[in-house]
């Protein structure tokens, strides 16, 4: 029996997972559920899957889920709050793996927890490895800790090299959807609503990752990923649009030949594989019928219209603390634009502008990389009320 924690199980990636355990209840038992805000959801959830320990980041919706709780389950279950609250959770003793799903940097000090216990953990908080992958890397071989891919194509590239030495590899291919916007022309990209930009065409996920699809940020942050997971260096990561999202990535290896990973796009497949790696379990998304999807169609990304992938690698070249500052940069324009206050063309204004003004610090400190998340954010802040 595995026991698992799930930081953001009301997420989007989160919710998947406990469908995943839900039809595997001989397989795992939830230890720790944690969430932002949604209590009406994390009842229902601890009713369903009676986890030892609870954390929610707002503190006023701990109290309301206290309340909702009652004295009958309270004494089986411990509930903790705020950021702490979540990192402590994320570091419970009685956890063997841990699903790290918390969107944005909120994400990174309970990762590292998590990793700091020796914890198996599922990665798909992304930004946690954009902000500070150098030292979520070397912890996690100080501690032990094994970190498996979730993101779709990072999980391609984990079972593609399964076998081969790292110097064998040549480079890594990312594919793209492209998101709902890959045919359009900049000057067509002004008007864009928040409505259409949330209308991903292949995957159902979180808002904030969706605005990033279309951006082509999300694609950018999976550079950057994949650099520190895999040790490349950005000249051996490359990305191609593949608007069907059947081909999750690709390894080119030294002789030239590749493998590629397929599969119909439902996470649920990599969070599968992350929670029972090395092993699979039968039939947890639908099959693939090649002859009924016909093409498969690969084109290069559009750099005019999508500077934020650009930005990204321009981040990682900078190094140090850059690609923290890119994170949070991106993390006020998409708010902003969420709420209607920004265009969507303003997003990559507000992120290289902010770029522009910082002088990269060494990322071998977790200080050095939360100051820059922080000095970043307000520069964000400044810039887009001069755009
Ligand atoms: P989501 O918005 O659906 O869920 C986010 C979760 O984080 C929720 O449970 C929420 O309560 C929690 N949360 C939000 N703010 C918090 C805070 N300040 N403190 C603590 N918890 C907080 O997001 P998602 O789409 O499930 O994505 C989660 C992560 O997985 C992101 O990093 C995303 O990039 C990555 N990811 C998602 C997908 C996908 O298909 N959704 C695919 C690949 C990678
Ligand atoms: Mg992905």
């Amino acid at each position: 029996m595995k026991r698992i924690a799930i930081l953001g199980s009301t997420g989007s990636i989160g919710r998947s997972a406990l469908d995943i355990v839900s039809a595997h209840r001989d397989r795992f038992r939830v230890t720790v559920l944690t969430a932002g805000s949604n209590v009406a959801l994390l009842d229902k959830q601890v009713e369903s899957f009676a986890p030892d320990v609870v954390a929610v980041a707002d503190k006023k919706a701990a109290q309301e889920l206290k309340r909702r709780i009652g004295k009958k389950r309270a004494s089986l279950l411990t509930i903790l709050s705020g950021q702490d609250g979540i990192a402590d959770a994320a570091a419970y003793e009685d956890s063997d793996f841990v699903l790290s799903a918390i969107v944005g940097a909120a994400g990174l000090i309970p990762t590292l927890s998590a990793v700091r216990s020796g914890k198996t953990i599922g990665l798909a908080n992304k930004e946690a490895l954009v902000m500070a992958g150098r030292i979520l890397i070397s912890e996690s071989k100080k501690y032990r800790s094994k970190i498996i891919p979730v993101d779709s194509e990072h999980s391609a590239i984990f079972q593609c090299i399964e076998g081969h030495r790292k110097a064998a590899i040549r480079s890594i291919i990312l594919t793209a959807s492209g998101g709902p916007f890959a045919e359009r022309s900049p000057a067509n990209m002004v008007d864009i609503t928040p409505e259409e930009a949330l209308k991903h065409p292949r995957w159902k996920m979180g808002k904030k990752i969706t605005i990033d699809s279309a951006t082509l940020m999300n694609k950018g942050f999976e550079v950057i990923e994949a650099h520190h997971l895999f040790g490349l260096p950005h000249q051996s990561i490359d990305v191609v649009i593949h608007p069907q999202s059947i081909v999750h990535s690709i390894v080119e290896f030294r002789d030239r030949s590749c493998i590629a990973q397929l599969s119909v796009p439902d996470m649920k497949g990599p969070i599968a594989y992350a929670l029972t790696y090395p092993q699979r379990i039968d039939n947890v998304i639908d099959g693939l019928s090649l002859h009924e999807i016909g093409t498969l169609t690969f084109k290069k990304p559009k750099k005019i219209s999508f500077p934020c992938l650009s930005y990204a690698y321009l981040a990682l070249e900078a190094g140090g603390t850059m690609p923290s500052v890119l994170n949070a940069a991106n993390e006020v324009a998409v708010n902003a634009f969420l709420k209607g206050i920004i265009r969507f063309t303003e997003i990559p204004v507000i992120i290289k502008k902010t770029m522009e003004e910082h002088t990269v610090r060494s990322d071998t400190e977790l200080h050095a990389v939360i100051e820059a998340d922080q000095w970043a954010r307000k520069t964000a802040e400044r810039v887009m009320k001069t755009l």
